[in-house]
């Protein structure tokens, strides 16, 4: 399929047109779509042929080989985040080989291998992207929200918003820190931890385990607080001081915490842990609501509470060269790219240690 497309001539559209296929190549790839918001075991993803689209003159075609699945696809296909629109294709922790680059593409040419990640688009004239928060666009898009996503053979993006990646590691290992090693990095950031710091981690999934990496990497000494024994098992394998359950003390107060559970019970709890002055940082996109805070107990003594919102593509590039010199150690749990929609139900049900990645067949 690449290959006819890498021989056909290049077309010259004008800018942004929205070109297609020309009608006598029929290039189609497989692709997961939420056809129905709902839990999963009302089957709420289909498989279907979708015709490949021309690359825009932005924009890359990607071959797919690798896609991480990440909890928001999740909270997608089960309705807890409002689909932007309908039959929509999930994944956003795309690795893959540009197939086609878009006449105004300067980023990338054909075989570069490429990632693709959460953030596809901003208007990069608000205030907010003018201010270096392009994470708070209001305009902004997102793979496999907005635009589709990497549950595919192939995907279309942006090349502005894409990362190049080294050849070395292996596609399942780069996959996950596209978005859950991305958006660990910012909530790190976010909690201000200072050098040799106490950071609590509570829950220990895909980003998790990896921010955990980042954090000790920088000298940290970190607690995890989780309710899986695998997990808190991981934990002290990758070299956590202490492994605990979720509504557990750690051992000593903590100058910051991260909560990765979309668990609004835990936030009073993890506030509760925090030493005077600490931060709670609260990762994921979705949390269920936050019970009555006590401000005594809670926020007094400066206490902060803070949300991590999606992130800027500098923190992603600052986070692939960090994580490209230390090289995490990625646990993951392997699918074909046929069965994602097992990879979902085994993530739903706290079956996946690490990150579950769907691997191209
Ligand atoms: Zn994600
Ligand atoms: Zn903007």
């Amino acid at each position: 399929m690449g290959r006819v497309l890498l021989s056909s001539p290049r077309p010259m559209p004008p800018e942004g047109a929205d070109m297609a296929i020309p009608r006598h190549e029929t290039l189609s790839t497989t692709a997961w779509v939420v056809e129905r918001p709902g839990p999963l075991d009302s089957f709420p993803l289909r498989r279907v042929e979708r015709p490949i689209t021309e690359p825009r003159a932005r924009e890359i075609l990607i071959e797919v080989a690798a896609c991480g699945v990440c909890r928001t696809d999740l909270h997608l296909a089960e309705g807890d985040l409002v689909p932007h629109r309908p039959r929509c294709t999930p994944g956003h922790e795309i690795v893959g080989r540009v197939l086609q680059a878009g006449s105004a593409v300067t980023e990338f040419t054909p075989g570069d291998r490429v990632g693709a990640a959460w953030l596809a688009g901003t208007c990069g004239t608000c205030r907010y992207c003018r201010a270096d928060h392009e994470n708070l666009c209001p305009y902004s898009r997102y793979t496999g929200w907005d635009l589709d996503g990497g549950y595919a053979g192939h995907t279309t993006v942006d090349a502005r918003f894409a990362y190049p990646l080294p050849e070395g590691p292996a596609d399942e290992e780069l996959a996950p820190l596209l978005c859950a090693g991305i958006i660990g990095y910012r909530a790190l950031e976010r909690t201000d931890l200072p050098p040799g710091g106490r950071l609590g981690i509570y829950g220990f999934g895909a980003s998790a385990h990896l921010t955990a990496q980042l954090a000790l990497s920088r000298g940290a000494v970190v607690h995890v607080l989780t309710r899986s024994e695998e997990a808190q098992r991981l934990a002290l394998e990758l070299g956590a001081a202490s492994a605990r359950g979720a509504y557990d003390s750690p051992p000593e107060p903590l100058d910051a915490a991260i909560l990765f559970a979309p668990v609004g019970d835990l936030v009073p709890v993890a506030l509760a842990a925090l030493d005077r002055g600490g931060t709670l940082a609260v990762a994921g996109i979705h949390l269920t609501d936050i019970p009555g805070l006590n401000y005594d107990r809670h926020l007094f003594q400066e206490r902060t509470l803070r949300s991590v919102t999606a992130n800027t593509r500098a923190d992603g590039r600052a986070y692939l060269a960090e994580a490209a010199r230390n090289r995490p150690t990625v646990h993951v749990q392997r699918y074909a790219m046929s069965r994602a929609d097992t990879a979902l139900a085994d993530l739903a049900a706290d079956r996946v240690t690490g990150v579950a990645v769907l691997i191209a067949e």
